[in-house]
């Protein structure tokens, strides 16, 4: 479902979603997509205000549109969650990695 929306901001909008990114999405109910998609969108245009590129973003420094400390928990392991204060963890999920809040982003 996130397959064209960069990395980057798939971590943060599944962490504002609070949704674990290991939640099969078809078990997401009605209200929970609505938000994801609501939160998706905000997501994207904050970027676009701020000046990313979204579909040619180089998280690695080429176009820095998108500063660092916009993420919210992208890239911030072992820092704190702006929301609660619980460290934030790098998680295995599938052939890559994702950044989650364990306490706001629960897997049941
Ligand atoms: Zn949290």
């Amino acid at each position: 479902m996130f397959g064209s929306i960069g990395n980057v901001y798939v971590h943060d909008i599944l962490f504002k979603a609070k949704i674990h990114p290991q939640i099969p999405v078809n078990t997401l109910n009605d209200s929970q997509i609505d938000n994801l998609f609501e939160i998706m969108i905000e997501n994207l245009q904050k970027s676009l205000n701020i000046g990313g590129l979204i579909y040619e973003m180089d998280f690695y420094g080429k176009n820095d549109g998108f500063p660092r400390e916009d993420f919210f928990v992208a890239y911030k392991e072992g820092e704190k969650c702006p929301d609660c204060g619980t460290t934030i963890e790098k998680i295995k999920t599938g052939s890559t990695s994702s950044y989650i809040c364990p306490d706001c982003q629960k897997l049941n």
